[in-house]
């Protein structure tokens, strides 16, 4: 600044952050990155899982066959070669998928914000399961929209009470994780997902189906995608991610819209970032070709259901008596609520002094929180680490 200038106060950040808040336990869960802290908190796969053989190749063939075409501009939709592999995976399961019907996109987590900015006027109500992936919240908070929860139970949204919520309110979207929820891990049944699709044909709302957890499976059988249900098919967008199955670092993922809002979609996305990664989306592809990746995928269930079960067996001696936990089949999380009294983010602070983390389930909540919420994460550390880790739990809650 020149000595003789007086300063004028810089304009503020802009006022779609004043109903944004950053998660209140983010400064303790700082502290969980040290190396003697087991931490239940994190929601990543495990590194040591990763392909890096396969991966490495991947990025070598890629770098040596079409380098030209690797480091280039590419188009907005996305790697052809990757969309055709995720179209064709999609229809493996079950969902009839041409390349046409994806795009491209820099994590699930970006196809969240295209979502927002295609589909959400400021003030439009978007609802959500109650609790919710707290970074979905943040985006539709910073489109100005208005967030209703939908009362969940053990088996995910009640279709009676969004039937009531959808009645009242002007809806344009309900988003939505049907398998394994985050946070939760809890996933939604058939009959519920046919009344979900139901009710937006009905009231005519948008369905965004979140799934990067649904081929994370360790027991029991696939539940159709919401996407397949002919009565929502033509309004459900579905997310899907490598994150999970491939690796986070990658930022992967895609969605499979409808073709007038893939369109909206596209140019969102031009605004964004041009397109997603040339080279990591070619690697992508060619890992798909040259590697097995349904093995690589069969490894991580049968690694994580071992820290599942754990993790599950652990938990009636860690829990003060009167707590309840579910029994996920798949995913990442077990949802624990200690019984009244007991306040989970207090507690964190008492857990992690024991060298034990998890995160607190309150910050889920978009309506009114329990607050002995306590979401666990089993990926990242052995069945014996687990082990230790409840012991500590134990001394935390004792
Ligand atoms: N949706 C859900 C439900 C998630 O849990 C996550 C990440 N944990 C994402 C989307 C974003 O994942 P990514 O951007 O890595 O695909």
């Amino acid at each position: 600044m020149h000595p003789l200038v007086a300063a004028a106060p810089l304009p503020p950040t802009a006022s779609r952050f004043a109903g944004v808040a950053a998660s209140p336990v983010r400064e303790i869960l700082a502290l969980t990155a040290r190396p003697d802290v087991i931490s239940f908190a994190g929601g990543l796969p495990a590194p040591e899982l990763f392909d890096v053989p396969g991966l490495r190749s991947a990025y070598d063939r890629v770098l040596t066959d079409s380098p030209g075409r690797a480091l280039q501009y590419s188009t907005t939709e996305g790697d052809a070669d990757l969309r055709s592999a995720v179209a064709e995976r999609l229809t493996v399961r079950g969902l009839p998928t041409e390349a046409d019907d994806l795009v491209i996109t820099t994590g699930s987590q970006q196809a969240l914000t295209l979502m927002a900015t295609a589909l959400l006027e400021p003030g439009a109500v978007v609802l959500v399961e109650d609790p919710c992936y707290l970074a979905a919240l943040q985006t539709f908070g910073f489109a100005g929209a208005r967030v209703v929860p939908v009362p969940t139970d053990d088996d995910g949204i009640i279709p009676a009470a969004l039937e009531e919520i959808a009645g009242r309110e002007r809806v344009t979207m309900l988003y939505l994780i049907p398998t394994f929820q985050n946070p939760t891990g809890r996933t939604l049944p058939g009959s519920r997902r046919a009344a979900v699709a139901e009710a937006a044909a009905r009231h005519g709302f948008w369905i965004v189906e979140d799934d990067p957890y649904g081929e994370l499976r360790y027991d029991g059988d696939p539940v159709q995608s919401v996407a397949f249900l002919p009565a929502a098919a033509d309004r459900t967008v579905l997310l899907g991610s490598f994150s999970k199955v491939m690796a986070p670092g990658l930022r992967l993922g895609h969605l499979r819209a409808p073709a007038a809002l893939r369109r909206s979609c596209v140019i969102a996305k031009q605004a964004a970032d041009l397109h997603t990664s040339t080279i990591d989306q070619a690697a992508a592809a060619r890992y798909l070709r040259d590697s097995d990746l349904d093995a690589h995928i069969g490894t991580m269930r049968t690694v994580y259901r071992e820290r599942r079960d754990a993790l599950l067996a652990g938990l009636p001696a860690a829990l003060p008596v009167g707590s309840r936990w579910n029994r996920p089949e798949g995913g990442m999380f077990v949802w624990v609520n200690l019984p009244e009294g007991y306040d989970a983010t207090e507690l964190l602070t008492t857990a992690v002094g024991h060298r034990v983390a998890y995160v607190p389930g309150a910050p889920f909540y978009s309506g009114a929180p329990d607050k002995g919420a306590v979401r666990l994460s089993f990926t990242t550390h052995s069945p014996e680490e687990i082990g230790e880790g409840l012991l500590r739990l134990a001394r935390a809650f004792a």
